[in-house]
């Protein structure tokens, strides 16, 4: 008797035990929910206010990583310069790079701007190609279709929960794409300049040319000889968007402003970056309405 009690306890147990999930990324951890849903706890390590190449290594994250089932990491180096010391330390078999519980999602991306020669003596840091392909609103049926496999590979006893929510996400992100895809075609801006190339991916989706960019190189800072180079291009193409993230000094974005009458916008990077961001909808929607209003 007291087998069998102890039998369906750990039956029990095992069905309403949620799966902890880490996420460098939080689209990524909002896509991961939408599948998930109750069956999976999800943690974001990384803030989406601060620059995603370069978060602060806390010991808070080491412990999210100790108990994690499951890390997916953006990738494309983005993670490169602080998670692989933290997955060491972790010493969580479950999660290091190869094992079942880690999973790379730019392996499934098409990733664009792959440098022909690259120095990261130079301070290139998009040495593997450009790494922000979350700021298209189509990649998300990837990640969607990748991450539901992933949860159905280490939690086999819920595949059919896992498949059943992504077939509904699946069929709500396509009507929201719809209706997104239309409302940009009627988008205005055709030319851009960004500080940091992060919306590469959503500017490459909607036919929108982005003539330069405030740094002189991914991850350097501007000088004042970029800079002015860059007013006479914003001038030659009649740039009227300077596309500012949240976390990097406005400071050049607000020079080359004032100097062609372009505009400065700030527009989110990842979910939450902005007040009016915190949900995957409002995170496309926003950066929808800052580039083309
Ligand atoms: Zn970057």
């Amino acid at each position: 008797m007291k087998k069998m009690i102890l039998a369906s306890l750990l039956l029990a147990s095992s069905l309403f035990a949620t799966l902890k999930i880490d996420t460098t990324y939080a689209t990524l951890g909002a896509v991961t929910q939408e599948i998930g849903g109750d069956l999976v706890e999800v943690h974001v390590l990384g803030s989406s206010k601060y620059d995603p190449h370069f978060i602060v290594p806390k010991p808070s994250l080491l412990s999210k990583l100790r108990r994690a089932d499951l890390l997916i990491i953006n990738g494309g180096g983005l993670e490169v310069g602080w998670l692989p010391p933290l997955i060491r330390s972790a010493n969580n078999r479950k999660i290091q790079p190869g094992a079942k519980g880690f999973l790379d999602m730019s392996h499934f991306i098409n990733m664009i701007n792959k440098p022909t020669s690259v120095s990261r003596a130079f301070g290139d840091i998009h040495a593997q190609g450009n790494p922000h392909y979350v700021t298209d609103p189509h990649q998300v049926l990837v990640m969607a279709k990748v991450i539901a496999k992933k949860l159905a590979q280490i939690d086999p006893s819920h595949a059919q929960s896992y498949q059943h929510n992504l077939e509904k996400f699946l069929k709500k992100w396509n009507a929201y794409l719809k209706e997104f895809d239309a409302k940009m075609s009627q988008c205005s801006t055709k030319k851009v300049v960004q500080y940091h190339e992060l919306y590469n991916y959503f500017l490459k989706r909607y036919g929108i040319v982005s003539v330069g960019n405030i740094e002189p190189l991914p991850g350097i800072a501007p000088s004042s000889k970029h800079t002015l180079a860059l007013i006479g291009t914003v001038k030659e193409n009649g740039v009227k968007k300077i596309l500012q993230d949240v976390y990097h000094d406005k400071k050049a974005a607000e020079f080359i402003a004032a100097k062609t009458g372009a505009k400065v916008v700030v527009v989110p990077h990842d979910v939450g970056s902005v007040k009016a961001a915190d949900t995957l909808e409002d995170f496309y929607n926003t950066i929808a309405k800052s580039i083309c209003k």
